[in-house]
């Protein structure tokens, strides 16, 4: 195994560091199986969850996509997240499918979550991801309603083909889109080029349930070989092996029970063979750097 110190040594590319605040049962692949009018009855994890990743990332700066309900109940652990210098970003109010919402309740889930977490932490928040990507061909219209809301990037378009998300001909690296409504930043989930497919490298249950030899190859290859950051996401109850299990479906279970024992040693491991920053950080650093003649979508400032 080659020593982790060198690797990110050897690569002065900053990646982005972002954590999707929910609880285990806000989770899209449980959908149906824990009505909503139950979550505040069952018993709550994410605080104790997140404390601890914040432990975990003691001396890395993240983005950290806090649900509006989770800021609603927890007003203090936003507080904690922000105070250890991380960037308060929305992972929306209510976890709700973008395509399964009609414009204008995106619009109420969306507005609700930023104002909660602005309350709560006293911080203007720039960024947006979506439940499970769910930004996709025929939610596009979401984004014109994010820059109406106030939001400056979404990080919610996965380059890649999957049976709930994806558009897998999008960039593959943070571009700046331009709508109806004006522009917003894209910061996509990070993937890597095989042959004709995008393959995820940074994340969630491709982080968890893959060997780590595959995201480090991953992130070493998109920053060694592109030449570009990657965008890492992780849950909060992705290290919590003790959590209460829901009987939903075998897929469902393998997705999310797997490897939860070993995702705090990987991202330990993680921090120690790569450097991070939060995903503002990254964005801002990626566009003073990537010459416009290159990117013309980049020649435009960001205005955070
Ligand atoms: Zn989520």
């Amino acid at each position: 195994m080659i020593d982790g110190q060198a690797v990110a040594a050897e690569s002065p590319v900053i990646n982005a560091m972002t954590i999707d605040v929910e609880d285990y049962f806000h989770v899209s692949v449980f959908d149906g199986l824990v009505p909503r009018a139950d979550w505040a009855r069952l018993e709550s994890r994410v605080c104790a969850n997140t404390e601890r990743l914040l432990e975990v990332l003691e001396g890395t700066q993240g983005t950290f996509f806090v649900l509006g309900w989770v800021a609603e109940r927890f007003p203090e652990l936003v507080r904690s997240i922000a105070r250890a210098g991380h960037e308060i970003a929305s992972h929306g109010f209510a976890h709700r499918l973008v395509y399964d919402q009609t414009q204008r309740a995106f619009r109420e889930d969306v507005r609700r979550a930023k104002a909660e977490l602005e309350s709560a932490a006293q911080v203007e928040v720039f960024g947006y991801r979506a439940p499970s990507y769910s930004v996709t061909p025929q939610s596009l219209w979401a984004l014109d309603v994010l820059i109406e809301e106030g939001y400056r990037y979404d990080a919610s378009i996965f380059p890649i083909r999957h049976d709930r998300y994806g558009i897998p001909v999008s960039p593959r690296h943070p571009y700046l889109l331009q709508r109806v409504a004006g522009n917003i930043v894209e910061a996509p989930a990070s993937t890597t080029r095989v042959g004709p497919l995008n393959l995820p490298i940074a994340g969630g249950g491709y982080f968890r349930l893959l060997p780590y030899a595959w995201t480090r190859w991953g992130i070493s290859r998109l920053n060694n070989r592109e030449k570009r950051p990657a965008i890492f996401y992780l849950h909060p109850w992705e290290i919590d092996p003790g959590q209460p299990r829901l009987q939903a479906g075998l897929l469902s279970r393998i997705r999310h029970y797997r490897n939860l024992d070993k995702t705090e040693g990987r991202l330990r491991q993680l921090l120690r063979d790569f450097r991070f920053a939060s995903l503002k950080t990254m964005l801002t650093n990626s566009a003073a750097t990537t010459s416009p003649a290159v990117t013309p979508a980049w020649a435009l400032p960001y205005l955070w």
